[in-house]
């Protein structure tokens, strides 16, 4: 399957994922229509408040991670390219929306210049219903543009927990509970950028950080192209 799409990648002009022009992957129109996440944002989970300095009460939850960045709202244009590129097989679009991330990830990597680049993964039976996991293909890309090295050891989902969508926050962070693991050598202090498309509560992204620790991670920041304000 996914060398079938990467022929048809070949030979088929590029269509934009927002709004399938033909042309580029994300057209100029689609990319200015891209609402980026505007200050004051909550200073350890990122999201947009109201008034600065008041705190959001994500502390309870955000244990594990010290940082959460978003680059825009999960909305319009990048809402439709994200479904396209997750759901639909269009991998193609990788390369684009990497772009995109890296607004967050140079920041993050500028602060910690050890940092490694960690995906989300995917449980293996959910990885060979999808054929791919998008967040590899993101960090596949932002490695090759950062010129960072693929850690010794993996991040491996041991649970194959249902679906986020439709679930309460409680629920959501009971579901993904003990459902990660690093497996390989211990990460020995370094921090961590670990990379998914969207966020939604935060709860994979803590519960990852909790695995990443666990193997010995120093800082965990989560960095995703896109944001449900929830
Ligand atoms: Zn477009
Ligand atoms: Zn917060």
């Amino acid at each position: 399957m996914a060398g079938w799409n990467r022929l048809l990648d070949w030979l088929l002009p590029p269509r934009c994922g927002g709004c399938g022009a033909v042309g580029a992957w994300l057209c100029a129109g689609c990319r200015d229509r891209v609402r980026r996440l505007e200050e004051p944002l909550c200073r350890r989970c990122g999201r947009e408040l109201e008034h600065a300095g008041i705190s959001c009460g994500c502390r309870a939850r955000l244990r594990c991670l010290s940082r959460l960045r978003s680059v825009a709202a999960y909305e319009g244009p990048l809402e439709r390219a994200i479904h396209r590129f997750k759901y639909a097989g269009w991998q193609a679009l990788a390369p684009a929306l990497a772009g995109l991330l890296t607004e967050v990830v140079s920041v993050e990597v500028g602060v910690h210049t050890d940092a490694q680049l960690v995906p989300v993964p995917l449980h293996p039976r959910r990885l060979r219903q999808r054929g791919y996991n998008q967040a590899v293909l993101l960090v596949g890309d932002l490695r090759h543009r950062l010129r960072l090295q693929k850690p010794a050891g993996r991040l491996i989902r041991v649970r194959d927990t249902p679906p986020q969508v439709g679930l309460d926050r409680l629920r959501r962070r009971s579901n993904v509970d003990d459902a990660f693991e690093w497996r390989g050598p211990p990460l020995a202090g370094g921090a961590i950028l670990l990379v998914d498309d969207v966020a939604t509560t935060g709860a994979t992204l803590e519960s990852c950080a909790a695995a990443l620790k666990a193997g010995g991670a120093g800082q965990v920041v989560a960095v995703t192209l896109a944001r449900v304000d929830v």
